[in-house]
């Protein structure tokens, strides 16, 4: 059962700092995304998944297009 999620935690996970932040401590020196990557949160923040170096993966584009929609099908995030 997704626990309840407010509208701060939301705000405070999806913060580009924060994200800046992670992306550094997860070997990105410029805190930023190669070009056609994402940061995948596997639980995801709107289920109350933070923006940790444990809780992210940097995957391409369309990999995570794919996780997405398998989820999708499985009536998930
Ligand atoms: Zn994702």
């Amino acid at each position: 059962m997704p626990k309840r999620v407010t509208k701060a935690h939301i705000r405070r996970e999806r913060d580009p700092k924060k994200i800046e932040r992670v992306l550094k401590r997860k070997g990105y020196p410029g805190g930023e995304l190669p070009r056609g990557r994402v940061l995948h949160h596997i639980i995801p923040v709107s289920e109350g998944g933070k923006t940790t170096p444990k809780n992210t993966r940097v995957i391409t584009n369309k990999k995570h297009k794919q996780i997405h929609a398998n989820r999708k099908k499985r009536g998930l995030v």
